[in-house]
């Protein structure tokens, strides 16, 4: 019995960190996002505004080979979709997708950097998958209506690399579990979360 009250717990707990992007907050929704986390029945554990430095958001977002090509990929990916004719060399002076990726993961160091930022620490089951759902998909053209993501923005990779800024989609949201862990550290102290 005591066994299964730690499980409870344990899963009521599981936390995750979202980001109200400088784009979120300059177009006013910090209350709209804030309102539909609230309203799907997560806590709000942790929350703060805060004008973050480089050295933050660099070791905010991954630096893997992996993460990196898959920002390059999505351009590939969308042009192919529409039947759209892309040229790496041309269009977007990169040779490949690596290198693309590098020049994205750049640009959306400088955006977070641009302008204010909103921390959320979210609490309840499956918080992470939840906040995941709620947000939306990555690119904002492919992203359902009725997510954030969906209802409030819409752009594409296709001219976000264009322009030379990272796609602006209003939120950051954990991944999994171990990103959670790792970010909710990285933003908040031990002691501005609520137990
Ligand atoms: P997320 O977890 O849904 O935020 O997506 P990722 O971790 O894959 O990407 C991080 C952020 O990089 C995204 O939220 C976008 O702001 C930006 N981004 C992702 N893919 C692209 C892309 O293909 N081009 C540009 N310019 N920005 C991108």
């Amino acid at each position: 019995m005591k066994k299964n009250q730690r499980l409870i717990a344990e899963i009521k707990k599981e936390r995750t960190l979202v980001l109200i992007k400088p784009d979120g907050v300059e177009r006013g929704l910090i209350g709209e996002i804030i309102s539909r986390f609230e309203r799907a029945g997560l806590r709000i554990v942790g929350l703060g505004i805060v004008k973050p430095n480089k050295n933050l958001i660099d070791k905010h977002y991954p630096k893997t080979k992996e993460w990196i090509e898959n920002l390059g990929n999505n351009l590939l990916k969308t042009a192919e979709e529409l039947k759209l004719k892309v040229d790496l060399k041309k269009d977007y002076g990169v040779s490949n997708v690596y290198e693309l990726g590098l020049k994205i993961r750049e640009w959306l160091i400088n955006f977070m950097c641009s302008g204010a930022v909103v921390k959320i620490a979210l609490e309840g089951p499956h918080a992470i998958s939840v906040v995941r759902k709620l947000v939306g998909k990555t690119i904002p053209y492919l992203a359902e209506p009725g997510t954030i993501r969906g209802d409030y923005s819409i752009d594409s990779p296709l001219l976000a690399n264009l322009e030379n800024r990272p796609i602006k989609n209003l939120i950051h949201a954990s991944g999994n579990k171990e990103e959670a862990d790792y970010e909710l550290k990285l933003w908040f102290k031990k002691d501005e979360l609520i137990d």
